[in-house]
């Protein structure tokens, strides 16, 4: 399908016509009547427009609490009639999509795993097909694939929904110790320069996966990157959550959180896109330490290895071999060769280092 055909038809009045940003907020998952009220009262103020809560739960691995099912629709109805607030759940299959309608619910947002699957957002968006008028909010795929989360925004689009939007949650890359779900907010400006129309919220609370990232990367998206909302986990009583304990915030937190960040004097424009270009290099920076670190763990094995097999250190032939390959990658890529020669020299020095201190032991 044509980019610009679904960019030009996303209907954006949803989204327009509440204030900005939205901000939905809720548990990670609803667990009893008292816990979800209790939530939504303390949520109702102005800053928030929707609630949120899982009412079925993708977990990673099986036996865990999986969601308290139809149950928590009639409390997620409650919080509406009681509160004004709108209401959103998740949907992974057509079932789901049928039950939360019927409950009323406003809007319905497709997580990060079942994106991934296409068979799965077919089926849900089958199921739709005489609901077209429903938002639907689609998390991006846990692996950095833009096409498959454009292929996802197709399939629900070919069924006559129009009312879309998308959620950064963050991609699951191995081995990151900073992020449960990194940023790559780089693949986010290109996929908004595919789809510049569609409304782009934010889940700080499952890229950062802890409490204290989380006002950092909402600052980030509302200020520099100037997405449309955030969807940030709340809970009365984070600590007893069921799901996601360590990321939800209480609701008074919370609100100190979007005051500090709604309330602060206009950034400067040019300062703006200043900054928004620095957060991309940091990410990368950050992205290159990392795998400095798993670079330096691997050259420590390998030293263990050599002196085992009595072999030397220094290999001359194999740098060399390495040194050319590299610097063939790197013109490919407009790396210069003084950058990437520099780069390696010092890396392949502090592997020999590290290696021969182990030979020495
Ligand atoms: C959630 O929103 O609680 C959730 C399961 O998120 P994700 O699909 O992003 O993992
Ligand atoms: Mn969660």
């Amino acid at each position: 399908m044509e980019k610009d055909i679904l960019n030009n038809s996303i209907d954006r009045s949803w989204i327009d016509q509440l204030t900005k940003p939205l901000v939905i907020s809720g548990p990670c998952s609803a667990e009893s009547e008292q816990q979800i009220l209790e939530t939504a009262r303390k949520l109702n103020n102005s800053y928030i427009q929707v609630f949120r809560a899982g009412i079925w739960k993708p977990r990673t691995k099986p036996n865990n609490f999986e969601g308290i099912g139809k149950e928590g629709l009639k409390w997620l109805n409650k919080v509406k009639k009681n509160t004004g607030l709108m209401v959103s759940t998740e949907v992974a299959n057509s079932e789901h999509v049928k039950l939360a309608l019927s409950f009323d619910i406003d809007i319905l947002w497709i997580g990060a795993r079942t994106t991934a699957s296409p068979f799965t957002i077919q089926e849900i968006a089958d199921a739709l097909v005489e609901r077209n008028d429903q938002i639907i909010l689609v998390k991006n795929p846990i692996h950095p694939d833009i096409e498959l989360w454009i292929g996802a925004l197709e399939r629900l689009f070919v069924k006559g929904i129009r009312k879309l939007g998308v959620i950064h949650r963050g991609f699951y890359t191995y081995n990151n110790p900073k992020y449960r779900n990194q940023p790559n907010w780089n693949l986010l400006l290109n996929f908004r320069d595919i789809l510049p129309n569609i409304p782009v919220i934010c889940d700080p609370s499952h890229i950062c996966g802890n409490k204290e990232g989380i006002l950092d990367i909402a600052k980030k998206a509302y200020h520099y990157f100037q997405y449309d909302g955030l969807m940030i986990e709340s809970h009365c009583n984070p600590d007893s959550a069921w799901s996601d304990a360590q990321q939800q915030i209480t609701p008074e937190y919370l609100l100190e959180m979007l005051k500090k960040l709604i309330n602060v004097d206009k950034i400067h424009k040019n300062k703006k896109s200043l900054n928004s270009l620095r957060i991309l290099i940091d990410e990368l920076d950050e992205n290159i330490i990392t795998l400095l670190s798993e670079r330096m763990n691997i050259s420590k094995k390998l030293g263990s290895l050599k002196k085992l097999s009595d072999i030397s250190v220094l290999q001359p032939n194999r740098w060399k071999n390495i040194m050319n390959k590299y610097l063939t990658l790197g013109k490919n890529l407009g790396v210069s060769e003084v950058l990437l020669e520099g780069v390696f020299k010092l890396l392949h020095q502090e592997s020999i280092k590290i290696q021969n201190e182990i030979g020495n032991k």
